[in-house]
Parts: structure tokens; C-alpha cells; sequence
């Protein structure tokens, strides 16, 4: 087995929020980090082509939000400085939910509402400064290299497209494009391109869903994670308008939640840099929302309330609209493998990719992230690290997991296996949410757990389950008088 000096080389793989972050946390381990990413990396914000989802509406949890203050001080305020809109999300958002709209008051946790390419862009600007991290973007890791014994990952062979080859690609991203499949869009095969070999001391998968980590474990004998496949068939579109001071009254941000399961279709309009809004409407079981301007008001208008739909009847559009579809959730269980080589880590939606409406991706990667940087100042073995990482990992995923997946076996026609107990949780955070119309204690409890600051244990406290029972039978009191 060749041996290097600790800690000398990181290679990231993957230049999105998991890979950025995770370089941001590699930098003060190892003496040098690369993060290799297929893309051209503009410096300006623009949805890439290995990233079709971030055309659509991205929101970030508290505990995401969190993390990435600790990571990069100054980085709320810069997105602020630039036009983001930093806000107490329970005050100012109007929420429908089961039949009415959530309180508006002040629960203290606050959201930066921005476009996902300008928050990753803020993010890319202060990773690149980092004396010791280098970026090789227009560059695509093709197979991981392993020790001759194959237990230790000790490096990676690049494709690095040519000059002529970036320029092409460059102009490509530039066209509108509509992407109706996750990471549909490979870049173009490189005509000229040359190829390297990387040496590394850790190689961390950040590649997102398609990661082709899979295949490259059973390439060097090892077996492939087991899979976990929740199938929802979600359809997003999504439309920029110009936003007026004026446009709502007594709130800034617009959400409306499907009436599962009898209804199956949701919106949101949040408010983002350049003064624009973000409306991304949501259809489940293949009820893509049209992407035309007719058909895209007419879905609006067809939700529970016609809140988003009053909104953009009357505001310029800024964009065409552009759709997506998500076909399913997807969890690889790294942590089930009984082995794995030294070296080498997967982390952010390679490990998870959950349902979007949820909006746990990006803090769900926040969190490996936080969670390696834990591991790596106790020193921990090279050899012992990814069953440690995988472990703990698989229970910061544990959380946004059930909560996406319960939802979504609320509509009959969800595919996968559905946890025991799912139907009376599902009872059980119906009231919850009715209780939020009026009861601002279990409305912070729910956005304690829906943000990742609390277990979903947090709900079924003695004096939750006391409030949400009260709140349904006032409820019914109100109905009846
Ligand atoms: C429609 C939609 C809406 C979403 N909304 C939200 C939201 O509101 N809030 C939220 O928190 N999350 C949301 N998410 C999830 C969020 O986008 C991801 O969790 C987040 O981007 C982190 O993913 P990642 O960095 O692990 O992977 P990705 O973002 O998929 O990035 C992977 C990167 O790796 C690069 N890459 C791939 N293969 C190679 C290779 N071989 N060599 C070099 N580079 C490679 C790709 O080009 C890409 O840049 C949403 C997802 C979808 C699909």
C-alpha cells in the first residue's frame, strides 16, 4: 500500500454546496485542497449545467443558515449587501396550510431568502480565496485510483477540457435551457481534453445524486450501498417577475402547501435579489405544471388558495418558465457497508437526494459538513473514518428523511417501502399543522424540527401533544359556533 504524509492533499469532487463547504472545512485539516468541478465556474451567478435545480426556488433552513455563518462570517451580510432578503420567516411569510393560514409571528429564526446561484456564488467567491485551496473547474473526475491492495483510495484521473472545448461549453450554458430531468445534462463528450492523475490522502464525493461512487466501489470489489427509493413523480416550474415594493400586504414571502392527499399541488413565492420574485409551482404524482404562461396561471389559480396566483396575475415576468421533475427520493446507505477503503467519503445528495419541497438539501450538506470537520480535529484513523462519518451521517439524514417521506406517503400512489406507524404519524402532524394556525408554542416546535435544530421527538412532548389535542378541540368549537 502506498502511504502519504497525513493530511498533506484533499481532493473534493463536485464544486456545489456540499463540495464548496466541505473544501471550506478540508482547508484547515490539509495543507491543500483541490476541488475538482466539471463545469465552467463563472465568476458570477448562473445556474451551471451539472445543476439544473438551481434555476427552480431554493430556500435555506435555519441550522444550513447556521453553518454557514460559522464557515464564512461575513457571508449574510454580503448576500444582504447584494440584495437578499434576510427575514423572520414565520413573521412575514403567508402560509397556507390544511384548511387555513399559519400565525404570522415572530419565532426569532431567521431565513436569507436569495437565488441559489448567488448564494453558491457568494459561497464559490470566499472558497477561492482560501490561500490553499485550488479549483480545476471545466474538469470532470472520470475513476478514483486505489492502492495496489485496493483498501485506500489514493487519488483521483481528470478529463480537463482545452481551451476550444471550455469556450464551446461556455457558450452552450448560456442558452435558456428547460431541464425536466435531474442532472439530465451531461457536459458535451470532451473533444480535446487532457487527462491527469491527482494524488490525495482523502478524496470526498460530492458529485450530487448521480454520483457514480456506486459503480466505482464495485469496481475495486466492494459492494454497492443498498438504496432506499421513495417515488413521488414531482413536477416543478418555475417563473421570475419583477418584484414592487407594494406587491403583497402584510407579508413578504408566499407559501402554499398542497392539501395532501386529496389535493396535490403547492407553490411558492419568495422574494430575492434584483428585486424579483421566484414562483415555483408543484404538481405530485406527474401533474407537471405547464410551462407556458396560460397553463402556468391557470395552475397557480388552481392551488388550495389563489394567494401566488393574485400575485403574479399582476407582475411583469422576468424569465420564461422553466420545469424540472423529480422523479424520487433516493438514500444510499453507506453506513450499512461492512467495508470500505481508507481515503475516500461520500457526502451530500450522493449520499440523499430528498424530495425538494422540503427544502433540507443544502442544510442537510451543511450538517456532513459541520459533522467532518468534528471527526477530523479528534484525529480519527484513516481507516476508522468513513464508518464513523457514514454512521453519524445516516443520522443527521435520518430526520429530513422521515419527514419527507411521511408526507409523501400521504398520497396513495407513492412507491417504496413505507415505514410502519407512517399513517398514525401522518394523523398525528395533521393536527400538528392545524394547530399552527393559532398556537404559536407548537408552531415553533414544528419549525424547531423542520428547520434541523430539533429531533421530531421534539412533537411529541407531553406539552405539545397537550396544546395540539387543545387546539383540536377548540377547533371543533370554533366549527360549531
Ligand atoms: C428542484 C430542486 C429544488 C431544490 N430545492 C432546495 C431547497 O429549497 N433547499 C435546499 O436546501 N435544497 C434544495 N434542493 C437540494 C439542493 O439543490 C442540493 O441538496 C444541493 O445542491 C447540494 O447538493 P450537492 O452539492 O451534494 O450536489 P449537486 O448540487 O448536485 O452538485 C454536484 C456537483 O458535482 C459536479 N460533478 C458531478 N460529477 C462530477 C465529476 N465526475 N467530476 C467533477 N464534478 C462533477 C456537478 O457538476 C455539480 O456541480 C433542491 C433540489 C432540487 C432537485
Amino acid at each position: 500500500m502506498i502511504s502519504f504524509p497525513v493530511n498533506q492533499h484533499a481532493i473534493v469532487i463536485g464544486g456545489s454546496i456540499t463540495g464548496l463547504l466541505t473544501a471550506r472545512v478540508l482547508s484547515h485539516h490539509f495543507e491543500q485542497v483541490t476541488l475538482i468541478e466539471r463545469d465552467p465556474l463563472l465568476d458570477r451567478p448562473e445556474p451551471r449545467r451539472g445543476q439544473p435545480q438551481t434555476r427552480h426556488l431554493h430556500g435555506l433552513l435555519t441550522s444550513g443558515k447556521q453553518i454557514l455563518e460559522r464557515y464564512f462570517p461575513d457571508l449574510i451580510e454580503s448576500l444582504v449587501a447584494g440584495g437578499a432578503v434576510s427575514v423572520d420567516m414565520s413573521q412575514v411569510t403567508r402560509w397556507y396550510i390544511l384548511g387555513d393560514y399559519r400565525l404570522q409571528y415572530p419565532s426569532g429564526m431567521m431565513g436569507i431568502l436569495a437565488s441559489r446561484p448567488f448564494l453558491e456564488w457568494q459561497i464559490r467567491q470566499r472558497v477561492t480565496a482560501l490561500a490553499n485551496v485550488t479549483v480545476l473547474d471545466r474538469s470532470r473526475v472520470e475513476s478514483l485510483i486505489a492502492s495496489a491492495d485496493r483498501s485506500q483510495i489514493i487519488g483521483v484521473k481528470i478529463r480537463q477540457h482545452s481551451i476550444e472545448q471550455r469556450s464551446i461549453e461556455q457558450r452552450s450554458i448560456e442558452q435558456p435551457q428547460n431541464d425536466l430531468e435531474p442532472n439530465s445534462i451531461e457536459p458535451s463528450p470532451p473533444a480535446r481534453a487532457a487527462q491527469k492523475t491527482l494524488m490525495a490522502d482523502l478524496v470526498i464525493d460530492a458529485s450530487g445524486r448521480n454520483s457514480p461512487a456506486p459503480g466505482w466501489l464495485a469496481g475495486l470489489g466492494y459492494a454497492k450501498p443498498p438504496e432506499t427509493v421513495v417515488t413521488v413523480g414531482l413536477g416543478y416550474a418555475t417563473r421570475i417577475y419583477r418584484r414592487r415594493p407594494h406587491d403583497l400586504v402584510g407579508a413578504l414571502s408566499l407559501i402554499t402547501s398542497p392539501d395532501l392527499p386529496h389535493h396535490q399541488r403547492g407553490g411558492i413565492a419568495f422574494p430575492i435579489e434584483g428585486d424579483r420574485w421566484i414562483v415555483t409551482l408543484a404538481g405530485w404524482v406527474n401533474d407537471q405544471p405547464p410551462l407556458d404562461e396560460a397553463g402556468f396561471l391557470a395552475f397557480a389559480q388552481s392551488l388550495p388558495v389563489p394567494d401566488i396566483y393574485h400575485l403574479i396575475a399582476q407582475a411583469e415576468p422576468l424569465s420564461e418558465v422553466i420545469g424540472y421533475q423529480f422523479p424520487a427520493s433516493l438514500r444510499r446507505h453507506y453506513e450499512r457497508l461492512n467495508a470500505f477503503p481508507a481515503g475516500y467519503l461520500v457526502m451530500g445528495d450522493a449520499i440523499c437526494s430528498f424530495d425538494p419541497i422540503y427544502g433540507q438539501g443544502m442544510s442537510s450538506a451543511a450538517l456532513q459538513a459541520a459533522l467532518l470537520d468534528d471527526l477530523l480535529h479528534q484525529s480519527i484513523a484513516p481507516t476508522q473514518l468513513p464508518r464513523l462519518f457514514f454512521r453519524q451521517a445516516a443520522k443527521i439524514i435520518d430526520t429530513p428523511w422521515q419527514l419527507t417521506i411521511s408526507e409523501d406517503f400521504r398520497i396513495p400512489t407513492t412507491q417504496g417501502k413505507k415505514p410502519l406507524g407512517t399513517d398514525l404519524i401522518n394523523a398525528y402532524g395533521s393536527l400538528v399543522q392545524q394547530a399552527t394556525h393559532h398556537d404559536p408554542i407548537v408552531y415553533g416546535a414544528f419549525l424547531q424540527v423542520m428547520n434541523l435544530l430539533a429531533p421530531p421527538s421534539r412533537l411529541f412532548h407531553p406539552k405539545i401533544i397537550w396544546r395540539v389535542l387543545k387546539a383540536k378541540s377548540e377547533a371543533r368549537f370554533r366549527s360549531q359556533t
